[in-house]
């Protein structure tokens, strides 16, 4: 990525965008994406085990206080995600810093291959069907979600959500209204409407989840390569907020997508490439998703057979 010219990065990132407007808007729920900024590192670790002490999440040192800390399966307190996952969290700054900061500079940079399997557009009826099949697979996820009627404004959403933290994953702000003309009027970032329509969002999970919940994982809704992010990135950094893209995607976004959970997952690892040290995966549990419900099982072996641990995002 390094040697990329800086016009190279920024045509994809606005191709990203622009296809992003397209079927966004048009079809439904779902993002619509080509791939996100090349992965940051490219060498390979050899043994799969679990986080090293200093990777995940520094929150989790502080160990279990008061009584809801003592259920592993309810929401940590002052994180987004249960004690649980104190194993395998890690901040959003860091895993922001691994893929578009400091990348292999970063203190933080794991040592051993980790990947983070991220669904996008929930909750909805994908919702317990991605878990399901992520329990039995036997990793956790980080779920962004949509705080209004698409996602965590269905009927059984807030259900699905206190669900997706008592199985031992994330939960991390895409956004409010999903809405493209919204948070990026003539195709640039409002930093404005985009801190509403995030604190929305996160207001609409304390509902749920409770006012102990702290966030730091966001995704942009069609990603990171709308014009003038910066000034928007730099509101979100001082809500705590880190963005978060991918350098992985299944195609469930893009009209392109396979129908059939074997396509999926291919695509997944094809578009993962040269097999980097991190990985960050982009999925969706829009509605009715079944082939990347279906793609959870031959992903995440063909994962572990490469030798990725799994995390999560806090
Ligand atoms: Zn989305």
């Amino acid at each position: 990525m390094k040697t990329l010219p800086r016009a190279v990065r920024a045509a994809a990132l606005a191709t990203a965008a622009a296809l992003a407007l397209t079927a966004c808007q048009g079809g439904g729920s779902s993002d619509t994406q080509s791939s996100g900024p090349a992965p940051a590192g490219s060498s390979s670790a050899g043994a799969s085990a679990a986080p090293s002490a200093s990777g995940p999440d520094a929150t989790a040192s502080a160990g279990p206080s008061g009584d809801a800390a003592a259920d592993s399966t309810a929401l940590k307190p002052g994180t987004n995600r249960s004690a649980a996952a104190d194993g395998y969290a890690y901040p959003a700054k860091d895993v922001h810093d691994w893929l578009w900061g400091r990348k292999a500079k970063s203190p933080t940079y794991p040592k051993k291959k980790l990947a983070f399997l991220t669904f996008d557009d929930g909750p909805t009826n994908s919702t317990p069907r991605t878990l399901k099949e992520l329990k039995k697979a036997g990793v956790p996820a980080s779920f962004f979600i949509i705080g209004g009627d698409k996602g965590l404004g269905r009927p059984k959403s807030a259900g699905y959500l206190k669900d997706e933290i008592a199985q031992g994953n994330s939960v991390c702000i895409h956004s409010y209204t999903h809405s493209f003309p919204l948070l990026y009027p003539g195709r640039t970032a409002s930093p404005k409407a985009i801190v509403k329509d995030y604190t929305k969002t996160v207001s609409a999970v304390r509902d749920v989840l409770g006012e102990d919940y702290r966030v730091g994982c966001q995704r942009y809704p069609g990603g990171h390569g709308w014009n003038g992010m910066k000034p928007a990135d730099r509101a979100m950094q001082k809500k705590g907020a880190w963005w978060i893209d991918w350098n992985s995607e299944n195609g469930d976004g893009t009209d392109t997508a396979s129908s059939t959970g074997a396509g999926r997952a291919k695509q997944a690892l094809s578009t993962l490439g040269s097999n980097p040290r991190v990985a960050v995966i982009l999925m969706h549990d829009y509605k009715d998703n079944d082939a990347t419900i279906e793609s959870i099982a031959p992903l995440v072996k063909a994962l572990k057979k490469k030798g990725y641990d799994f995390g999560v995002m806090s």
